[in-house]
This record gives structure tokens, C-alpha cells and sequence, in this order.
């Protein structure tokens, strides 16, 4: 046999923008937001920032996020985002941390790249 060279599967085009793609919970796959929905702040969609333990965190900055739910008072106390407080963010489905809500002059979700599954 000499097809051996066929493709395992075809790649797909990403396309950010199409409003089926979504962003799952890393801990129970459940949908947390659409890919869609990232929102610029600032410079970008995407921050890095180092909390006062030295752990790196890279944050998605989402419009909305219908399957994360904000808790907490709002706390302005190391706050990433000048004039944003933040409350905690977790999962509706399985309650682990996501990130963080932010409230201020804008209001978004800034998630932790590497607790969502990505398509
Ligand atoms: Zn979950």
C-alpha cells in the first residue's frame, strides 16, 4: 500500500470571530466564554502580570463570560488594572477560579490563559 502519506485529519482555518468558538473551564469543560467576545484593555486583549508570590499570570480580557460568576466584595488592593477593582471569578459549573472580574471606568472578566481549554 502506498497511501501511507494521507493526512491524519484536515487542518482548519481558525477564525477567531466566529461566534461557535468558545472557551471551555480546564476543570470541567464547561463553557465559559466565547473567543469572540475578548475584549481589548489597554495595549491588548492578553496581560501578563507577577503577583506578590512571584506566580505569572497571563490574563484574557473578556466582554462577557456567561459561564463564570464574579464573588467577593470588590477590592481596588493590588489591583492589576488602575481604578478597576476586582472580585474573584469562578466557574458556574465546577467552582474552580478562572480569574478575576474587574469594575471600573470598563468592566470585563480577565481570565487565566492557562485554566481555559482553547479551541
Ligand atoms: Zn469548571
Amino acid at each position: 500500500m502506498l497511501d501511507a502519506a494521507r493526512p491524519d485529519r484536515d487542518s482548519e482555518v481558525a477564525d477567531d470571530q466566529h461566534p461557535d468558538r468558545v472557551v471551555r473551564c480546564g476543570a470541567c469543560d464547561r463553557e465559559v466564554a466565547r473567543v469572540a467576545d475578548r475584549v481589548t484593555v489597554g495595549p491588548s486583549d492578553l496581560h501578563t502580570f507577577v503577583n506578590p508570590r512571584g506566580e505569572v499570570f497571563e490574563l484574557v480580557c473578556f466582554s462577557r463570560a456567561d459561564g463564570a460568576m464574579a464573588h467577593g466584595e470588590p477590592s481596588l488592593q493590588l489591583t492589576w488594572f488602575p481604578g478597576h477593582a476586582w472580585r474573584y471569578a469562578s466557574c458556574r459549573g465546577c467552582g474552580v477560579q478562572l480569574g478575576w472580574r474587574f469594575q471600573g471606568a470598563a468592566v470585563f472578566w480577565g481570565l487565566i490563559r492557562r485554566a481555559l481549554r482553547w479551541p
